[in-house]
């Protein structure tokens, strides 16, 4: 009888998928965001305080929860029984995951982004590292210390289990969630040495805007494809799918974790699409609201804002020159 109903379970569960779906986005899941410093469940546009809702099981700080998951699940499938604690509307997101201990990007991932920098596709993913300072929330603003500030949206993965020689196939057990991403970057500074040092270059303060929200991989419909956008004052300029990447994120997390110990926070910038400013000679300018964003995750939403010159913010590198010229011929040739 036991083995007669196993299989009837099975059999229901193999037929009926749309079930599973249900289950999977009904029970699970849960989507994180940091109110003020304090970490918050949301669900539609209210959000609870998680120290306050789970009577101090949880602590204030984001960092927490991503330890305990299941528990942030079963703790966001019970929302409907509390009062929120206020609106989205009516407050200011930080980052999601404002302390990680490392933070991780990959450059060349897409593609359509290697053939427009004239750049082969790196054999394995291509690994620098944002200095995890430049964190900042959703609806910051960014603070750009020379005229040659660039974009770039991504996908953006957060480490839940920590773990070391994680397999390709187990990977995804190790994602808390995804948020969007802008990993900003000062062309000069990035070109001012030879190879270029791409971790200084985009690592001014305020140069890693994610959010809004941290989201679990159970709710969404499907993370292995999703649009992302890049919209700079009203001006659409990146355009793709999140499945267009070269390394995907069980390749990444497979990769690193060879090296060295992901460990729970976390954060992992996937890479850009095509559409960057360096290409195509457009950068932001002061003003600019730049709008970043992923189907089912949200979108960041931050004011460019021009500051004082960095030291060599007129010292323009020979390198970064020629990708100048390169860029003026290009809109040239599209006239
Ligand atoms: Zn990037």
């Amino acid at each position: 009888m036991l083995v007669y109903t196993s299989c009837f379970c099975l059999a229901v569960w193999l037929i009926l998928p749309d079930i599973n779906h249900f289950y999977e986005v009904s029970f699970m899941g849960f989507r994180l965001a940091n109110v003020g410093g304090r970490a918050a469940l949301v669900s539609g546009e209210a959000y609870y305080d998680l120290e306050k809702i789970s009577h101090g099981d949880f602590s204030q700080d984001p960092m927490q929860a991503l330890e305990a998951l299941s528990e942030l699940s079963a703790l966001d499938a019970q929302l409907e029984n509390f009062e929120p604690s206020g609106q989205l509307a009516d407050v200011e997101l930080g980052p999601p995951v404002p302390n990680p201990k490392n933070c991780y990007a990959v450059g060349l991932n897409y593609r359509n982004h290697a053939e427009e920098s004239n750049m082969a596709i790196p054999p394995v993913p291509m690994v620098f590292t944002k200095h995890t300072s430049c964190i900042t929330g959703p609806t910051a603003n960014i603070e750009m210390r020379s005229d040659y500030v660039d974009y770039e949206a991504e996908l953006v993965a957060v480490i839940g289990k920590p773990g070391k020689d994680i397999a390709r196939e187990d990977a995804w057990q190790h994602v808390a969630g995804l948020c969007v991403g802008q990993d900003i970057s000062d062309r000069p500074m990035q070109f001012s040495a030879a190879p270029p040092q791409f971790n200084l270059g985009k690592s001014f303060d305020t140069f890693g805007p994610i959010g809004p929200v941290l989201t679990s991989l159970e709710s969404l419909e499907n993370y292995h494809s999703m649009e992302i956008l890049c919209d700079v004052s009203g001006e659409l300029r990146q355009k793709d799918n999140v499945d267009d990447l070269i390394f995907d994120i069980p390749f990444i997390i497979a990769y690193l974790s060879e090296i060295v110990t992901l460990n729970t926070g976390d954060v992992i910038f996937t890479g850009t699409p095509a559409g960057v400013g360096v290409i195509e000679g457009k950068y932001l300018r002061d003003g600019d609201m730049l709008t970043t964003s992923i189907e089912g995750l949200g979108s960041l939403r931050n004011r460019c804002v021009r500051v004082t010159d960095h030291s060599r913010a007129d010292i323009l590198p020979d390198a970064f020159s020629k990708l100048l010229a390169a860029a003026r011929e290009k809109a040239a040739g599209h006239k």
